[in-house]
C-alpha cells in the first residue's frame, strides 16, 4: 500500500486506487475515481453561449430564425443538463427569459410573428393559454405584412402591434 498509487477524484475528492486495467499513461492521466465523476465534471458550454450558436439573427427587426433541432411542431430545442433521457428546453422560451427574466408558472410564450421557428425575444410575449387563443384569432384579421415590424413584447403585457418608425429607429 503506497501512497503514490492514492489519488485524490477531482470530482467527489474520495481517494482512489490505480486500476489493474490502467496503463502507466491512462493512470498518469486519471483525475477521477470513476466514469460518472469524470462525466459530471467535464467541462460543459454554458446554455446562453451554446445558445447563441444556434440563431441566425437579421436585422430590422425581422425573425431570428433558430437553426438548431426543432420539436414536432417546429419550434427549436435545444438539450440541457447530463439527464438521460435529455430534457429538452424551448428555444423561445429560453430566448424570451434571457432577455425578460423568468416566465411566471403556466404562463406560454407566444409569436406575435406565428413563426415558431423564431427566437427573436421582440416577437414574443408572456401570456395565458387563453390570452394565446385570443391573440391567434386577433392576428388572424391582420395583414402578414405587418408582423415584420413588431412592438417588442414585454412581461405582463398580451400582444404586440406594429412598431411606429420613430420606434423602429430607437429599437434599431
Ligand atoms: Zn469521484
Ligand atoms: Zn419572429
Amino acid at each position: 500500500m503506497s501512497g503514490s498509487v492514492n489519488r485524490i477524484c477531482h470530482a467527489c475528492g474520495q481517494s482512489f486506487e490505480k486500476r489493474q486495467r490502467d496503463s502507466a499513461d491512462q493512470w498518469s492521466k486519471r483525475r477521477y475515481c470513476s466514469p460518472t465523476c469524470s462525466n459530471s465534471s467535464k467541462e460543459v458550454i454554458p446554455l446562453h453561449i451554446r445558445f447563441w450558436k444556434y440563431v441566425k439573427k437579421s436585422t430590422g427587426n425581422k425573425c431570428w430564425a433558430w437553426t438548431g433541432a426543432t420539436d414536432q411542431h417546429g419550434y427549436g430545442k435545444i438539450g440541457v443538463g447530463r439527464r438521460i433521457p435529455k430534457q429538452d428546453l424551448k428555444a423561445h422560451r429560453l430566448s424570451y427569459e434571457m432577455r425578460f427574466g423568468p416566465i411566471q408558472n403556466g404562463n406560454v410564450i407566444c409569436h406575435a410573428c406565428d413563426n415558431p421557428n423564431c427566437v427573436n425575444p421582440n416577437h414574443l410575449f408572456e401570456g395565458t393559454q387563453k390570452d394565446n387563443m385570443q391573440d391567434a384569432s386577433r392576428k388572424g384579421r391582420l395583414n402578414p405584412k405587418s408582423m415584420e415590424n413588431l412592438r417588442p413584447g414585454k412581461k405582463g403585457i398580451v400582444g404586440a402591434g406594429p412598431l411606429s418608425n420613430k420606434e423602429i429607429k430607437t429599437n434599431a
